[in-house]
């Protein structure tokens, strides 16, 4: 058929009109209407594992989520964006006549499957580097229509900064980068490539040298060093594979020469193909990473929909509990507990009282949560990885 679109992406009243669904949904659809069978039920999204059995996640796409349901005649709670949630917690609950949200299932599983799995992977790294720099540098891994909607997910899980333009523009943030190869190659040389950088671009940009691109991880670095003296904030490693031996020797030897000749103030930064891991690995050595892979193709956090109540009565498939649930939490030792929602919370064992964590999201089709910023739920998700530190 014939269009006149340029990529192979849906656009935003596609997706509210339910066009990305799967078409078994519209299916079901039309054999309830055929049959006048509609029936309010609720259902809730869980997951229940999380990629490689992890402890918890950090929910990331609930703002989407309640875009994509805006206007439907129906209600929806959820778990505030950025939460921490455990594996087998309901973190978004509907309740409605079916066919209304029935064929929204697939979008509104993408949404949070993708986003929720970048920001717990982020979330990981940024526990493993600690207070060091950690920057998201992976959108050349993806289509560049959900370029925004990564870079969103990883700021969020714990990155200082993003490297795209657009992606920090919709968060209200300064993009970060430091230099291609592409430059290095053009001016042929590292240092005459770090002058132009330093000479050419606005004064509050950190100014790092790329020092791999032709000879000597260390030489580069002293040479630069040496020209650029007090200018100079810091060199990146992108050191590829074939010539790395342990990244984590050649910078201990880097930082001793720079070091040893009087430039303590420069810092290291490294980047290409790293992980919680490797962090983890070159963090005595490391003052900043920049990570790409990892993060933006993260495995995605494989939510469910499942029906658990029709009419008001609990009901749900073989392998699933039925009813409607509330996460708890103790307000004293933190303890969680997923309990019937029409069941008090009660007190924890501890003595300490129980908090209900779901909130109304959706109400007759209108958002009624608040919708933070980024940087708001990135600081929310910050202080509870602080207590999971602590
Ligand atoms: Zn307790």
């Amino acid at each position: 058929m014939p269009t006149n679109r340029r990529f192979h992406l849906a656009t935003e009243d596609e997706i509210r009109a339910g066009r990305t669904t799967d078409v078994y949904f519209q299916h079901a659809r039309q054999a309830i209407q055929a049959r006048h069978a509609d029936k309010v039920v609720v259902g809730e999204v869980r997951a229940k594992r999380l990629p490689n059995d992890w402890e918890w996640g950090v929910l990331v796409g609930i703002e989407e989520a309640a875009r994509l349901l805006e206007g439907l005649d129906i209600r929806v709670w959820a778990l505030p964006e950025g939460s921490l949630f455990r594996a087998g917690e309901p973190v978004l609950t509907i309740a409605g006549l079916y066919t209304l949200f029935g064929p929204y299932e697939t979008p509104l599983l993408g949404l949070l499957c993708q986003a929720t799995g970048i920001a717990t992977k982020t979330a990981r790294c940024r526990l493993a580097a600690g207070d060091r720099t950690l920057l998201s540098f992976g959108a050349r891994r993806m289509h560049p229509a959900v370029a925004p909607m990564i870079e969103r997910a990883c700021y969020i899980g714990g990155c200082d900064g993003v490297s795209t333009l657009l992606a920090a523009e919709l968060m209200g943030i300064p993009p970060t980068g430091t230099m291609p190869h592409a430059l290095v190659l053009i001016l042929g040389d590292t240092v005459e490539a770090a002058w132009a950088f330093h000479e050419s671009v606005a004064p509050g940009v950190r100014r790092i040298a790329l020092i791999d691109t032709f000879q000597d991880e260390k030489f580069e670095t002293l040479r630069v060093a040496e020209a650029m003296k007090e200018k100079l904030d810091g060199v990146r490693f992108d050191t590829p594979s074939s010539r790395r031996g342990s990244l984590r020797e050649l910078m201990e030897e880097v930082r001793w020469e720079l070091d040893l000749r009087g430039y303590q103030h420069v810092k290291l930064y490294a980047s290409g193909g790293l992980d919680e891991n490797s962090i983890a690995e070159l963090n005595p050595v490391c003052d900043g990473y920049g990570v790409g892979t990892s993060l933006a193709n993260a495995r995605t956090v494989d939510f469910a929909f499942d029906i658990v109540e029709i009419e008001g009565v609990p009901m749900a498939k073989r392998g699933k509990e039925s009813g409607g649930k509330w996460i708890t939490r103790c307000a004293a030792c933190g303890a969680r507990e997923v309990i019937y929602w029409k069941r008090e919370p009660g007190r924890c064992a501890c003595g300490g009282s129980r908090e209900v964590l779901n909130r109304p999201l959706l109400e007759g089709g209108r958002i009624v949560a608040e919708l933070p910023s980024a940087t708001q739920i990135r600081s929310f998700v910050l202080q509870q990885l602080a207590a999971i530190r602590a």
